[in-house]
């Protein structure tokens, strides 16, 4: 998962990888927690170009993953994807580091989103991990519209409907409505 720098002095450069999630650190912790399983590998397809001083990268990661239903708790699959666009520029070697110098960089690297990279080659491995992890969405649900689980009976109210009765509680929302604002 690296771009060589001497491969883009030809203009443009297309590149495919395809890892297992486990090459990668934060990936294998959410799989050893139980967070998710990874149905397929990790794949990226990426363009690189060099603008200048900044070499900017464009791409889309995706994989296919098995999730657990924040509402009903089944399992589902679900392909995640991820756009993104990054740039790099070459971080200068400083003869004299000294913090504040230090400090400054890290501020024009906020500041302007540029990553710094060193040497002859971009490694772009904790950004596609940072990808994946992007695209997993805030509220894991089944579907948009899923029902869930009965709170009395327990039953998956997708499936069917029990025979509880659900409706509020009358006693303290009902006061509620009387209220004048
Ligand atoms: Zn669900
Ligand atoms: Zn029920």
């Amino acid at each position: 998962m690296q771009i060589r720098l001497e491969e883009l002095k030809q203009g443009t450069l297309s590149l495919k990888f395809e890892e297992p999630p486990e090459t990668f650190a934060v990936l294998t912790e959410m799989i050893d927690s139980g967070a998710c399983e990874f149905i397929g590998p990790i794949t990226a397809a990426l363009r690189a170009q060099q603008i200048g001083a900044m070499i900017e990268v464009t791409g889309d990661v995706a994989t296919q993953v098995r999730l657990t239903c924040g509402r009903c708790l089944q399992g589902f699959e679900t392909p995640l994807k991820s756009s993104f666009t990054l740039a790099y520029t070459q971080a200068e070697p400083d003869p004299e580091p000294s913090v504040s110098r230090q400090e400054e960089l890290e501020l024009t690297a906020e500041d302007t989103g540029l990553i710094y990279y060193q040497g002859e080659k971009i490694n772009l491995k904790n950004e596609i991990q940072e990808q994946v992890v992007l695209a997993f969405p805030l509220r894991v649900l089944c579907r948009p519209d899923c029902r869930g689980l009965c709170p009395q009976c327990g039953a998956d109210l997708n499936t069917g409907d029990c025979n509880c009765d659900r409706s509020p509680p009358a006693g303290k929302f009902a006061a509620l409505k009387n209220l004048k604002l």
